[in-house]
């Protein structure tokens, strides 16, 4: 029997590009598909049913048709807007940041409920605290764990020791951490403060809204930031552009300069 030609599905935008006079190619992470690309046919005319219902960072309910390349997104229903991150800058970035990541590790045809309720629950405490950066690395540490590439924490990666609490070091490319004896050839290897194995094996055990209620200094935060997103963008195999734009944010006293 011949597949259905229509389906239904509910999924969080990532974002969109152009598409001929009037469509739009819209990329989004289903909750049972994982990515799929599909066109918005006519989308980006005024008088479309679409208008407003494939914002990146909304979650959708849609129904789609199986077309001859690409699927073709023919209803939408809007979920959750996140219209007060909306407003927000600061977490607009941070909402772009978790898009990139969940578009650069999330396949097509390879569903990961994890990983889109994983951005769907970031995206609240993002908008309910857009100053904090916990969530973003409670989800850089989960994304991992998510996606198969779970950081050591515990052990020695190379000799399997059991990692006394004590200041050890911690490598992207082999796995997590290492006793100071080790030196396995290729590691990139960096400090790891006793306060930063600590936090992270707080994101591994704790709920987000849990996490995220921890308090970090700069110089901490700053360690699980350069320990986290370079593991993530050594996974992805690139620099995540999003996070430059955020940093640069960051730098700014008056981030209204940038609308
Ligand atoms: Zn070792």
């Amino acid at each position: 029997m011949a597949p259905p030609r229509t389906y239904r599905c509910e999924a969080i935008i990532l974002g969109y590009t152009p598409l001929g006079e009037a469509d739009l190619l819209v990329t989004m992470f289903t909750r049972d598909q994982g990515k799929v690309r599909a066109v918005a046919k006519g989308a980006r005319r005024s008088t479309s049913r679409l208008v407003g219902h494939l914002e990146p960072l909304t979650v959708v309910k849609m129904s789609m048709a199986h077309g001859r390349s690409m699927d073709i997104i023919s209803q939408a229903e809007v979920v959750q807007g996140f219209s007060e991150l909306k407003e927000d800058l600061t977490a607009i970035a941070k909402g772009q940041y978790l898009a990139e990541l969940v578009d650069g590790f999330g396949a097509e045809d390879s569903p990961n409920p994890s990983l889109y309720q994983l951005m769907i629950d970031t995206l609240r405490v993002v908008e309910r605290d857009p100053a904090s950066d916990l969530p973003l690395r409670f989800f850089e540490f989960h994304l991992l764990l998510v996606s198969g590439l779970m950081p050591e924490l515990y052990h020695c990666v190379e000799c399997r020791v059991e990692l006394e609490p004590d200041a050890h070091r911690f490598s992207p490319n082999v796995g997590g951490t290492l006793c100071l004896d080790c030196h396995p050839e290729d590691a990139h290897l960096r400090p790891l403060s006793l306060r930063a194995l600590k936090v992270l094996r707080l994101l591994d055990r704790s709920e987000i809204s849990e996490a995220c209620k921890l308090s970090v200094d700069d110089s901490l935060a700053s360690e699980l930031k350069s320990l986290l997103s370079t593991t993530v963008s050594y996974w992805l195999g690139k620099e995540i552009r999003s996070n430059s734009f955020l940093e640069r944010l960051n730098s700014e006293t008056d981030p209204e300069v940038y609308i």
